[in-house]
């Protein structure tokens, strides 16, 4: 009969959810480690209050036997009295396993939280294309919340009953060997039980989590698809009755089970203490043992949920560190030492001369898979000059852009910076050569200053350098007329204004300037040539009137090179472009005309 049950209960558990692979177990023993005196005083003060509790039930069937059977004042209250004692203690020491393990996951959830936000940051830009911000900020507050506190919830549980179920079996054999073995055919019986049971309500957790996982995703999604939406609780709720029946049914089997051998140690023990073998306090301390064994067996099913927690790490972590590793070793080799140094930062030390090259790209969004965005699209840059980009929007230009940045690793061909890959290059390293002033305004919430030297560390600015960032954008005239200067609190300009304060090797314009109405862009622009003599810049406007002056105008559309050459060049040539400049000016004359 007991080979029988093992057999099921094993069945069982290959059928488990708990895919527990050894490396995460070993992380969250990396993340616990810094507490570890925390953690071991708690452990120690846990198991005095386990043991201390393992002794309530012997001491109660002494009590009772003192009363009953000595009617013995002395006797009684002297049980009474250890009882009490051990009570307390018992309390007490709960008391402080219990803070201990609370400051503990509190200082390891943190940890937790910084180093998911780390891998979060590291992330190359494909993965932000696929991932709802939502999703990101909700693993950053509460799983990560929900995980550790269940983790130290449940640990604890199980430690707890794993000392218990110990002492309690060796205190049933010490009472009486005839019930404990009456209590152990009985027990494959639970523990099947118990098991499947927990089974039932882990699986329970993972599909409820799933399909409230999609719900909230279809809700963000499809803001407003209030009949989908209603769809998807009532889905949700046909399956949670699923399982309400599922549970309710293991419920009636464990309960029976368990209350079953209850009745049958009471029966063989009545008959233990009618012909005299046992004693009344005995049987009430082994039946409360009994209970308690029942309790402890719980553990199982707090054991299945610690693994179900620990799994959801990886899936976090696992993204984070597939960024993190070659970006330090490719560094190359002669840049290797001046590199070191730079880490530590002067930011002029070691600089890329500016030479970039396009080489045959094909490019593909990782979100997108059935567009390719650019196809076998060259082209080149000598250091210093300053080239356009230009061609009806969709075309590819902030794609080529995102390329440069290495925030996308391209389909086929390469972009060569130095005549080296991109993707060979530090990322810190790759991002102090190469600065962006974006097309879309990014949002702070810091003071102006705070934008402008955005990223920058302690040493690697002054005040001074920070209003010479905003002249050189013509904006220190504008900043200095606020209210509270360069304290207003503001967003998106500032932030591009740190470019120009990094003195990056290579200025990327994304259509930086296209917000400002004509003449201010113009302004802009003038200011920017002159301080970026000497760098390598690449200007993608949309008014042409405002890269007339590069050296080289390349037309990119529907992803590839369609011409490229001088302004005059290009005009004389009256392709792609010069019907280009052809139509804004019949644009402007209208807009002209019109006021
Ligand atoms: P341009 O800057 O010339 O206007 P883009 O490089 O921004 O053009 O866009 C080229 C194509 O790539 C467009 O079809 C655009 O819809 C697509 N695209 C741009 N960004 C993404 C993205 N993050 N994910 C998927 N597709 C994108
Ligand atoms: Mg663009």
């Amino acid at each position: 009969q007991n080979d029988d049950n093992n057999d099921s209960g094993n069945g069982k558990e290959k059928a488990a959810p708990s895919k527990v692979k050894k490396g995460t177990v070993l992380r969250i023993i990396k993340f616990s480690m810094p507490d570890w005196p925390l953690i071991a005083t708690g452990f120690v003060f846990l198991t005095i209050s386990a043991t201390g509790e393992i002794f309530i039930p012997f001491y109660t069937g002494r009590v009772v036997d003192g009363i009953v059977i000595d009617k013995s004042q002395t006797e009684f209250t002297h049980a009474i009295v250890i009882m009490a004692l051990i009570s307390a203690g018992s309390a007490l020491a709960a008391g402080i396993r219990g803070l201990c393990l609370f400051i503990a996951v509190r200082k390891i959830n943190i940890r937790i939280r910084n180093t998911l936000f780390t891998a979060i940051l590291r992330q190359e830009i494909g993965f932000f294309d696929k991932v709802q911000t939502g999703d990101i900020t909700s693993r950053l507050t509460s799983d990560t919340t929900t995980m550790s506190d269940a983790l130290a919830l449940n640990v604890n549980i199980f430690l707890r009953n794993f000392i218990k179920a110990g002492g309690v079996v060796f205190f049933m054999m010490k009472l009486s060997w005839q019930l404990t073995i009456v209590t152990l055919i009985g027990l494959p019986l639970i523990i099947a039980e118990k098991v499947q049971n927990s089974l039932a309500e882990a699986n329970n957790v993972a599909e409820e989590a799933c399909s409230t996982m999609r719900t909230v995703r279809s809700f963000a999604n499809e803001m407003g698809e209030v009949q989908r939406y209603a769809d998807k609780l009532a889905e949700t709720f046909k399956l949670n009755m699923k399982q309400a029946f599922m549970y309710s049914g293991y419920t009636i089997c464990s309960m029976w089970f368990e209350l079953g051998l209850t009745v049958a140690v009471l029966y063989y023990g009545g008959h233990l203490v009618i012909s005299g073998h046992l004693t009344g306090g005995t049987l009430i301390s082994f039946i409360l043992y009994q209970i308690q064994l029942g309790d402890c067996l719980n553990a199982a099913g707090a054991s299945e949920k610690v693994f179900e927690y620990i799994d959801r790490v990886p899936a976090i972590h696992d993204q984070g560190s597939k960024d993190q590793e070659p970006a330090l070793h490719h560094q190359g080799d002669q840049r290797q030492q001046g590199k070191q140094s730079c880490d530590q930062s002067s930011p002029a030390c070691v600089q890329v001369q500016g030479h970039i090259e396009f080489q045959d790209v094909c490019f593909t969004y990782p979100s997108r898979p059935d567009v390719q965005v650019l196809k076998n699209l060259s082209f080149s840059v000598c250091p210093g000059e300053v080239i356009a980009l230009v061609g009806c929007s969709g075309g590819g230009k902030t794609s080529c852009v995102n390329l440069l940045e290495h925030f996308y690793e391209p389909d086929s061909g390469q972009v060569l910076l130095d005549g080296r890959p991109i993707h060979t290059y530090d990322h810190r390293f790759l991002h102090k050569q190469i600065s962006l002033v974006g097309q879309e305004p990014v949002l702070y919430a810091r003071t102006i200053e705070e934008n402008i030297r955005y990223g920058l560390a302690d040493h690697e600015w002054t005040m001074s350098s920070v209003q010479e960032a905003a002249e050189m954008a013509n904006a220190h005239k504008f900043i200095s007329e606020l209210k509270d200067g360069y304290n207003t609190q503001a967003g998106e300009k500032g932030v591009q204004m740190s470019a120009l304060l990094r003195k990056p090797r290579v200025l990327l314009l994304d259509e930086a300037t296209s917000a400002l109405d004509a003449e201010s862009e113009f302004l802009v622009q003038q200011a920017l040539y002159r301080n970026m003599a000497g760098r390598t810049v690449i200007v993608i406007a949309h008014r042409l009137s405002t890269v007339e002056r590069a050296d080289k105008i390349i037309v990119i559309d529907k992803g590839q090179v369609m011409e490229q050459g001088s302004h005059l060049e290009l005009l004389q040539a009256k392709g792609m472009y010069a019907n280009l400049v052809k139509r804004q000016l019949l644009l402007t004359d209208s807009s002209w005309s019109e006021e």
